[in-house]
């Protein structure tokens, strides 16, 4: 049977079949991906081929699928592997707010490019909308016009007295969504908010299978009850740096990308160079002084990077 790893704790893997059941299994062999060594060979948003152990109600994992996407973070101890967090995601919601916490810009920028990396589409969620007064709805303005001309959706909502989720649900909607955003923004509170009975959900999941639940879980995934699934992970700070090179790095802002084409260097940086059409676009206000500042702080990082 083939299903869909909605949860992952390294050893045991939740899948959901295609008969809608969900299955206990386990890996068998060895799932090697080109190119990467990881600790964790499948993750969450895999789609696999599994088999029933004959006389258990566990089953075995044969063959994973060929990914759309995936994210992955660099385990921080000195084995320095990679460990996959989720798999196949459609999009990704950064959910970031104007009032306390309030989330930076280079924040968003930082996330932004790293989802550009994995080729994953993402959407804004300002939340606590509940809170803002005249002079955050104005910086409200200002910064979803930033993000919106360069493509990326916004939307202002609370998840605590219901602003605008139904706009959320509509987003999310038979698509498999990836949540993200540093603590305190009220991402559990949106969670929450567009399915209610989630908490019920992973919680019948977990008392399935006990054993071997001790290891860490990676991310988890969950059905929505109108169609659809959201990864929730830790913070994007937590996924680490993703392999981008300083010369990739223009191509990962869409409105930077136009421009960087017809510099009068190929290998410009846009950080010094005469001739250089991005810093000419700065000037001229056709790339926001943030965004750039961004580029320039990320830029910078991969010297402390090596
Ligand atoms: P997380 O760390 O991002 O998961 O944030 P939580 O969902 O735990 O929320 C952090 C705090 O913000 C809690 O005290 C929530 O009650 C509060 N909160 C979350 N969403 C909203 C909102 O839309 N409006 C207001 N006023 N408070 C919110
Ligand atoms: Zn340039």
């Amino acid at each position: 049977m083939t299903g869909k790893v909605i949860k992952s704790t390294g050893s045991w893997y939740s899948v959901l079949g295609n008969d809608g059941q969900a299955y206990e299994c386990r890996i068998k062999g060895k799932f090697r991906i080109k190119g990467i060594k990881s600790t964790n060979p499948i993750a969450v948003g895999d789609i696999v081929d599994f088999e029933l152990e004959p006389g258990e109600p566990t089953a075995v994992i044969i063959h994973l699928h060929d990914r759309e996407n995936y994210i992955i973070r660099k385990s921080v101890n000195l084995s320095r592997q990679t460990q996959i967090i989720a798999a196949n995601m459609d999009q990704a919601i950064l959910v970031v707010t104007l009032a306390a916490p309030r989330t930076s810009l280079g924040f968003i920028d930082r996330f932004l490019v790293t989802a550009e990396a994995y080729h994953i589409p993402s959407i804004l969620v300002f939340n606590k909308y509940d809170l803002y007064d005249d002079p955050e709805k104005y910086l409200l303005n200002e910064v979803k016009a930033i993000y919106e001309n360069i493509g990326y959706p916004c939307y202002e909502i609370s998840a605590l007295n219901g602003y605008h989720i139904d706009q959320v649900n509509e987003l999310l909607k038979d698509k498999t969504t990836l949540f993200s955003g540093h603590s305190g923004v009220g991402k559990s509170s949106l969670i929450n908010a567009i399915c209610p009975e989630k908490q019920l959900r992973t919680a019948a999941i977990s008392e399935a299978h006990q054993k071997g639940m001790h290891t860490t879980t990676f991310a988890e995934m969950f059905a929505l009850p109108n169609g659809g699934f959201v990864i929730d992970t830790p913070g994007i700070r937590e996924l680490g740096v993703v392999e981008i090179e300083p010369e990739e790095l223009s191509g990962y802002f869409p409105e930077m990308r136009q421009f960087s084409e017809e510099c009068k260097f190929n290998n410009c940086t846009h950080i010094h160079e005469p001739g250089c059409a991005v810093l000419k676009a700065v000037d001229e206000d056709l790339i926001a002084p943030s965004r750039y500042d961004s580029y320039v702080s990320i830029f910078h990082n991969f010297d402390s990077r090596a």
